[in-house]
């Protein structure tokens, strides 16, 4: 009986009181948007983005049970990239079901299209309801109590000196082509460098081509790192090989969805990057089709129906990491 109530309790737990040592994260499968939970030791949690609202509540309900599963009673920060549909869309709904203390944004939406200005409303009642705001600039440093989070773009600026690790110069630059401007709330994109311990993650939303040249080039701003979230889905407009190819992340991680994203273009350029032991996708791309998708035990939906399956990582504070996918508990450890 002993035995049993021992179990039960370990069960209830949260992560913190269980012991962890580890950075837990969460690549949440929003069929194309965005959602990645990240919780410290102590249990402090950073949701990026909130994936797509509508669908019945698909992505709000997703990311509910991911944070369920961390044995999380709140989301302590909760960063919004940018104000587009498959970022901030999805925070009302995420918000109406489960606490959220401080939304982290870039200030305010400039899009004034008529999508923009509802998901701008939406969003400022969440924060009217009683949720902390916090709008950052490139170079704002939040010191998280498990997390150093190192802002290196927003509202269309960037750093201007190297974060810790970054400040190389950058031998593609020379030839570095831009594209069109873009003046999309993409641009405007919240970018951040996670470090735990000696363990670099990079997140840069939906950063457009020339923004990430601005900071690839000439010296790349932020360094090698050990795992990179593919820009803007893993699609070509972004995902230039003068700032993936600078990353050198030991692994990469693409949030495309069946027909989003997932560019044949962009997928070569990651997997060609110097360094590179595994990419891993949550979708199955279409677009891809035989010559860019990686082997299916590293995609997490296979299908374009899908159940929504994401990829998982734990971090240690030395740098040592593992991917898993949660379709079929394939999982492969990164040794320092
Ligand atoms: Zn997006």
């Amino acid at each position: 009986m002993r035995f049993l109530v021992t179990i039960v309790v370990c069960l209830t737990l949260p992560l913190a009181a269980a012991g962890r040592k580890s950075l837990s994260m969460s690549f949440i499968d929003t069929e194309g948007g965005q959602a990645t939970l990240l919780v410290g030791p102590s249990g402090e949690s950073l949701l990026i983005d909130a994936g797509f609202p509508g669908n019945g509540g698909r992505d709000a309900g997703r990311i509910v049970a991911a944070a369920q599963k961390a044995g999380l009673k709140k989301i302590d920060y909760l960063l919004v990239t940018h104000y587009h549909l498959d970022h901030v869309g999805g925070v009302p709904e995420f918000a109406a079901r489960f606490p959220v203390g401080t939304v982290i944004d870039h200030g305010d939406n400039t899009e004034t299209t008529k999508q923009g200005q509802a998901l701008e409303e939406a969003y400022r009642k969440v924060i009217a309801s009683g949720v902390k705001r916090l709008s950052v600039k490139p170079g704002d440093v939040l010191g998280l109590k498990d997390m150093r989070v190192e802002v290196v773009t927003a509202r269309g600026e960037r750093i201007r000196k190297p974060v810790q690790g970054g400040g190389q110069r950058n031998p593609l630059c020379a030839p570095a082509a831009g594209k069109d401007p873009d003046p999309s709330e993409n641009a405007r994109s919240i970018g951040v460098v996670i470090t735990f311990g000696r363990f670099r993650f990079v997140d840069l939303g939906d950063l457009t081509w020339n923004k990430e040249l601005e900071i690839a080039c000439p010296d790349h701003m932020i360094g090698p790192v050990d795992l990179y979230l593919t820009t803007h889905h893993g699609l070509d407009l972004s995902n230039a090989p003068q700032m993936v190819h600078g990353l050198k992340p030991r692994v990469a991680i693409m949030n495309n969805g069946a027909r989003k994203g997932g560019s044949p273009a962009a997928w070569k350029v990651v997997s060609a990057s110097p360094g590179l032991e595994d990419l891993w996708q949550l979708h199955y791309s279409l677009a891809g089709g035989q010559d860019a998708n990686v082997a299916p035990d590293r995609i997490a939906n296979l299908e374009e129906k899908c159940q929504g399956f994401g990829l998982e990582v734990e971090a240690q504070r030395d740098g040592a990491f593992t991917v898993k996918n949660l379709r079929n508990g394939n999982s492969r450890n990164y040794k320092r």
